[in-house]
């Protein structure tokens, strides 16, 4: 089936049909290659950039992938698809992929980088205190399963769930996933230092967006929302034009978290596309997140715990880690065809919206 073929199942793969896409419909393509790491395969490692349309254009529509790492699998495929949809772009627009924004994650098969770090917590200024998250020290102990099984998973979310009942659902969430910065073992880790990951996501903006007067800025997630479905979380502020911009370009729903699977967001420190707003303080920027849905939130939550599971204590039993891989994979990346052509239906939709939203701007 052609919809499922631009889906991949290893970085190198992804990487490949990328390229062959972008170059094939015509754009222009800049690698920025990891110094220092490389996939399960030896494989190196690129943020890889496509510009659609002329250079300097004053539109740009941005749409990222994997900036958590295994998600950049979805992320991909969306992005590969429409360049082979033989796209016709407005004039003074261009379109501009960033595929693979965590490469060590995607090709690793995880949200994380090589060093632990959520990459989506990881825009601070780590010239300045590092921002405080003292509930997520209380909830360590929980997260740090050692032994894997039913009832150590069933143990922790006891003491998860205990936690919200006594804060309540915003500051649990704040404390759980907004992002911590004392437990390098941990999840939602924001990193001690930038990673090589966000350094050349801001290259990359340098490079490819200073000339721009507006901007758009799509960044591609999986696991929140309903299975199968896409969902946006918008964090610009209540009434600020660039809300009301993508409201306007994809309705009502992008802008007031219909079917968002979270009872409530955390406030989140040091995300993608808050940074990305910062590097164009004289643009017009509009940014949006797109999460396709694959399981419910607290298999979700499961599935985090999973993650740290598999990289601290995994290679003390490979068998289990293998397993719990596979578990923690189907929650990212799900291999299911009627999912898979879910996410290619609605991409297509929601970017050509983006792109005629940007080039009305
Ligand atoms: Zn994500």
């Amino acid at each position: 089936m052609a919809e499922l073929e631009a889906f991949s199942d290893s970085y190198a793969e992804a990487r490949q049909k990328f390229v062959e896409a972008a170059l094939r419909a015509g754009a222009k393509l800049t690698s920025y290659k990891h110094p220092a790491e490389r996939g399960p395969g030896g494989e190196a490692l690129y943020l890889d950039v496509s510009v659609l349309g002329p250079g300097n254009a004053s539109r740009v529509f941005v749409v990222g992938s994997g900036t958590h790492g295994i998600e950049g699998y979805s992320g991909s495929a969306v992005q590969r698809a429409w360049l082979r949809g033989r796209p016709r772009l407005p004039k003074d627009t261009a379109v501009v992929f960033f595929h693979a924004q965590n490469p060590w994650g995607f090709a690793h098969k995880t949200r994380v980088t090589e060093e632990n770090v959520d990459l989506n917590r990881n825009f601070i200024d780590f010239s300045k205190p590092l921002p405080r998250n003292p509930g997520y020290a209380e909830l360590q102990t929980a997260i740090a399963i050692k032994d894997w099984n039913e009832e150590s998973i069933a143990g922790a979310f006891v003491e998860l769930d205990a936690y919200r009942e006594r804060v309540g659902e915003k500051a649990f969430s704040d404390a759980f996933n907004g992002g911590q910065y004392t437990h390098q073992d941990g999840i939602f880790y924001g990193g001690a230092r930038k990673q090589w990951s966000n350094s050349a996501f801001r290259a990359a903006v340098e490079t490819h967006l200073e000339r721009a007067r507006s901007v758009a800025f799509l960044d591609l997630h999986t696991g929140i929302g309903p299975r199968g479905e896409h969902v946006y979380l918008c964090f610009h502020p209540e009434a600020s034009p660039a809300r009301e911009r993508a409201c306007a370009w994809w309705g009502e729903r992008a802008v007031n978290l219909q079917g968002v699977t979270h009872n409530k967001l955390a406030t989140y420190s040091g995300t993608i596309i808050d940074a990305f707003s910062g590097m164009l303080p004289s643009a017009e920027v509009t940014s949006i997140v797109v999460e396709f849905g694959t399981l419910p939130r607290r298999e979700m939550q499961r599935a985090g715990l999973a993650q740290r599971w598999m990289r601290f204590e995994g290679p003390r039993d490979p068998v289990l880690a293998a397993k719990v891989r596979r578990e923690y994979e189907a929650a990212f990346y799900p291999a299911d065809p009627e999912w898979r052509k879910a996410v290619q239906e609605q991409s297509r939709e929601f970017i050509d919206r983006g792109v005629a939203g940007i080039s009305s701007s």
